[in-house]
């Protein structure tokens, strides 16, 4: 009943990845990874594995820069639950009330208002930010 045909099982498709601080196209197996904490991390069904990032570099130098990078990044737990309240959310594109949001985010109520006022909060500031592509910035001339 067993297969054991030699070669078979040894699919090594060779796996290209790109190199999150330069971008350079890593094709021959040096790569280098390293989890690092994000509070913007949301995996796309398993909740343990929220606020942790794969990153992935093409040498141990640039992977020290980027884990750098994310030390100095902080750390918001409203960030973390607006993902995961985004989640929940596109399970259910009909509407859920929020103590069934707040059990299948695996939040408390309180923790499902914070996030959704991060969520607000932050799409108010890209267009605030960055403007929405018009630049005649208002007309209050007084
Ligand atoms: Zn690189």
């Amino acid at each position: 009943m067993t297969d054991s045909e030699p070669g078979a099982g040894d699919r090594e498709d060779p796996l290209t990845e790109l190199c999150d601080l330069c971008g350079v196209v890593i094709s021959d197996s040096t790569e280098v990874y390293s989890l690092v904490r994000d509070s913007s991390a949301i995996h796309a069904h398993d909740s343990q594995f929220d606020g942790k990032r794969m990153i992935v570099a093409c040498s141990p130098e640039h992977l020290d820069e980027l884990i750098r990078q994310f030390k100095r990044r902080p750390f918001v737990e409203d960030d973390l639950w607006a993902g995961k309240i985004a989640r929940v959310m596109q399970q259910h594109p009909e509407g859920i009330s929020v103590e069934a949001l707040a059990e299948e985010a695996s939040l408390n109520v309180a923790e499902v208002g914070a996030g959704v006022r991060w969520h607000n909060r932050e799409f108010l500031r890209w267009p605030a930010e960055f403007g929405e592509g018009g630049d005649d910035r208002g007309d209050d001339d007084r």
